[in-house]
């Protein structure tokens, strides 16, 4: 087994013979303000039981020094038991205590404990993050998440800073230049769960009490950090509003107090992911602490988050899953929850099923397609595995199935079993039977069958409605098809739509049925007339691709903005776009319904992502010969857009958003720098320090502005986001000195912290600069074996998918890639899986085109 790697077989085999007492956790984190201090002392004493007296085992821990090992007060030497990656444990007794002391090493990847300094005023800022398996950078522990215990953590940190741990704290003295924090032991938690977060944060502080079915009283303080310098930024309010809601909101769901004291929620810079559940300690990525205006779609989509992460305090934290195989019982549902909140709960975000149709689950359709895919309940080998299954199966398509789910036992069931779950596992470990039990004795149903379908087979099916009728127009019969690899039940609503006399399209019929095999007719339809729009899927009950009979289709080509019910529209918009993906309509087609429609599109959700996949159906999925002319009509129907919107409007900012996206020529460049230089002027717009950093990324792809410029604005906004735009910006001049640079940077280094590393990829390739780039498809699959052995994974990843010569859309680098692939049977499975995805990626982007050609 490689050495950082865990296997599940290793892991299975540890549970059977440990069980962890307690943890006690010493960190002195005071030499990190100190810059050239690499690492910091790591003391952890854990107290276990072995089943097999004189057994080994071992204990996990990635440090670059161990200063000490004690076995039952024996001294072990470390230059024997330690390898870097695991300490060797023999001759266990029955009861067991071992301490380990090490220096761990302080993180720029954002695995770990990340060490960033705010370039605004010199602070330091730390915090962890472990999820899946790196609480061993920090300290050494049975890292898998089935050996729960609790922990006691004791930090040692600079004098004027705030430290926050899961638990609240008991005492901090000071010592000199330093203070001490203990905190109280926590419940019994998973490595994976246990957080540090420490510096000079700025905090507000708010409190939450609910009087509980018993008569006594739930007290939660609440906390919510972010950086000073973000402070003045910081809507802590809001953020706040949403957790007291939540807080109601799962109370009355779950009916299980919350079980872990008090909850803090920290932004924290550079963060790799979107949030982590952290028991009574969340953390979030600070792009949620908003410099700059953003839309509502943005405010929904950090509400929807927290709540996501409040979710799992019980499904996850209270409720584990045993191994990563069922990440899913925790990520679905906290997936499903994120959206069911926002409605339930009462926020202001009423569009949050909306959102969900048509953002969220492209996500899950994209991965679902790909040859990698997998069934929702994975079979994870080890640890490589699980860091990749964080993905849009795992998320979106288990939280789809799981609103299945919702509509075929019924909402009281469903909750039913979940309060079930969380009695009989309390701060245990689960696997897939045991919700499934609780839900089959709350539903009165045999889930086998649904469960061999939905949760333990892969791939999406396609529902189609066939219409036949008379010669007066009236329906003989409709009935739905259904694609795919596995058929599957599917609860669904048809929804039959026609004009009305205004013209809008609006829903004449509502038949909700259930969908089975390859052919379910629909016998309620017969006899009516033929409807102008038959939407197989309405209210995006079940999870599949929608297709259209040829009339239907035709509608939605004259008439899609028509649709008046904004997740019916939502979901045709969404089908248009996978009938582009899947090659079945032209690019060109697509691009004429954004460019029809998309004006009247109200939901901002909607809008933006309308956006997003116009640009790439532009770049990947259109023929090339026609792209200029495309990317033309797009950045001239954003200008228009633009204008019209109402001033100081989310879709005013997201039209000007779209414009820099599609600017090529040199009036609209004109325009975007005189609306930088203060020249120009558009009514309402607001050209704030993110939307000027968004105009001067076209404006350096597009070789309009210069270095020095670049410099000027970072002048303007030295702050860490400012630093990572103007990394940007420098990577996508159009030179071939800017992409040796970036490349460069990236690849020859591990010097750069993981948020420049994604600002450098991310620059470095621009749709406009394709010749410029084409000469890094060779050096690419050249060093994927070196990046992924050498690097951490989180970064490898980065490297792996973001280098991917994704824009060269031609037979040769598809032939590259396999040639790879061929060459390479024995890389890492995972490295195999993400070259395979992107590969797929590429011969989609060629069957788009070939069907763009026409
Ligand atoms: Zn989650």
């Amino acid at each position: 087994m490689p050495g950082k790697n865990l296997s599940r077989d290793e892991a299975q085999k540890r549970a059977g013979l440990i069980e962890v007492e307690s943890y006690r956790v010493h960190l002195d984190l005071s030499s990190a303000p100190d810059p050239g201090a690499a690492t910091f002392r790591s003391t952890t004493t854990i107290a276990f039981d072995a089943a097999e007296p004189g057994a080994s085992s071992f204990a996990d821990l990635l440090a670059p020094a161990v200063r000490s090992v004690t076995l039952n007060g024996r001294e072990l030497d470390p230059a024997k038991v330690f390898d870097g990656h695991r300490v060797a444990l023999d001759g266990l007794a029955g009861h067991n205590l071992l301490v380990v002391e090490a220096d761990c090493a302080y993180s720029r990847t954002g695995e770990g404990l990340h060490r960033f300094v705010d370039p605004v005023d010199g602070e330091t800022y730390l915090y962890t993050h472990f999820e899946p398996a790196d609480a061993r950078r920090v300290f050494a522990n049975f890292e898998q998440p089935d050996l729960k215990a609790p922990f006691t953590f004791t930090v040692t940190a600079a004098a004027a800073w705030d430290v926050y741990a899961n638990a609240v704290h008991e005492s901090v003295q000071s010592e000199g230049d330093a203070r001490t924090w203990r905190f109280a032991p926590t419940r019994p938690i998973s490595t994976y769960l246990t957080a540090v977060v420490a510096g000079p944060y700025h905090v507000v502080r708010d409190h939450y009490s609910r009087e509980l079915p018993d008569g006594s009283t739930l007290e939660i303080p609440l906390a919510a950090t972010c950086r000073k310098s973000l402070a003045g930024f910081f809507d802590a309010d809001e953020i706040l509003t949403v957790t007291k809601q939540g807080l109601d909101f799962f109370h009355e769901e779950f009916d299980y107090p919350y079980p872990f004291g008090k909850y803090d929620q920290c932004f924290v810079p550079e963060y790799n992911i979107g949030a982590m559940e952290n028991p009574g300690c969340v953390t979030f990525r600070e792009e949620f602490v908003f410099r700059s205006k953003v839309t509502e779609a943005a405010y929904e989509g950090r509400a929807n988050v927290v709540l996501h992460e409040m979710a799992h305090m019980w499904f996850g934290d209270l409720v584990t899953m045993k191994w990563w195989d069922d990440l899913w019982l925790k990520e679905s549902f906290a997936d499903f929850m994120g959206s069911y909140g926002l409605i339930g709960a009462g926020t202001r975000y009423r569009s949050a099923w909306i959102t969900f149709a048509n953002r969220r689950k492209a996500w899950a359709y994209q991965q679902d397609q790909y040859p990698t895919t997998h069934p929702i309940t994975a079979d994870i080998r080890d640890l490589e595995d699980a860091k990749l299954n964080f993905d849009g199966i795992t998320y979106a398509k288990g939280a789809a199935v799981l609103k299945q789910l919702v509509a075929y036992v019924g909402r009281d069931a469903f909750f039913e079993g979940a309060r079930r779950y969380f009695r009989r596992h309390t701060f245990g470990n689960t696997v897939l039977t045991d919700l499934l039990a609780a839900l089959e004795e709350t539903s009165g149903r045999d889930l086998k069958a649904w469960t061999a379908a939905w949760l333990q087979t892969s791939g999406v099916n396609s529902l189609t409605p066939q219409v036949v009728c008379d010669a007066d127009g009236r329906i003989t019969e409709l009935a739905v098809l259904q694609d795919g690899d596995t058929l599957r039940p599917h609860r669904v609503t048809v929804g039959l739509y026609d004009h009305d006399e205004a013209g809008a399209l609006v829903r004449t019929g509502r038949i909700e049925l259930d969908v089975a095999g390859a052919r379910t007719s629909v016998p309620e339809a017969s006899g009516r007339p033929r409807p102008a729009l038959v939407l197989v899927n309405d209210e995006d009950l079940t999870y599949c691709k929608i297709r259209f009979d040829e009339v239907s289709l035709t509608t939605l080509r004259t008439a899609l903005g028509s649709l008046t019910d904004p997740l019916a529209r939502a979901l045709a918009w969404s089908a248009a776009w996978n009938l582009t993906r899947d090659a079945l309509m032209p690019a060109r087609d697509y691009l004429d319904l954004v460019l029809r429609f998309a004006g009247q599109e109200s939901d901002i959700g909607v809008l933006q992502s309308l956006h997003q996949q116009a640009k790439s159906a532009l770049d990947l999925y259109a023929a090339p010969d026609w792209r200029a002319e495309g990317g033309r009509l797009l950045a001239e129907c954003a200008l228009r857009e633009l204008r019209a919107a109402e001033p100081g409007s989310d879709h005013q900012l997201s039209w000007a958003r779209f414009l820099a996206s599609t600017a090529d020529g040199a009036e609209h460049l004109q325009l975007l720098a005189g609306l930088l230089g203060g020249t120009g002027r558009i009514d309402g717009l607001a050209v704030d320090q993110e939307l000027r950093w968004e105009f001067w990324l076209t404006l350096a792809a597009a070789g309009r502005a210069t270095p020095e410029e670049i410099g000027t604005e970072l002048e303007r906004d030295n702050t860490a986001s400012g630093r990572q735009r103007a990394v940007k910006c420098l990577a996508a001049l159009p030179t071939p000195g800017a992409k040796a640079a970036a490349w460069s940077a990236v690849v020859d280094s591990d010097e750069l912290p993981n948020a420049l590393v994604e600002a450098q990829i991310a620059g470095f390739a621009q749709p406009n600069q394709r010749e410029l780039t084409a000469g890094y498809t060779a050096p690419y699959f050249e060093l994927l074996e070196s990046v992924w052995e050498q690097r951490s994974i989180e970064i490898a990843m980065r490297i792996v998918g973001g280098f991917f010569p994704r824009l060269q859309t031609e037979q040769q680098t598809l032939d590259a890639t396999d040639a790879w692939l061929d060459g390479h049977p024995g890389a890492a499975p995972a490295l195999r899986r993400l070259v395979l995805e992107c590969r797929d990626n590429l011969a989609r982007a060629l069957r788009a085109q070939h069907c763009d050609r026409g």
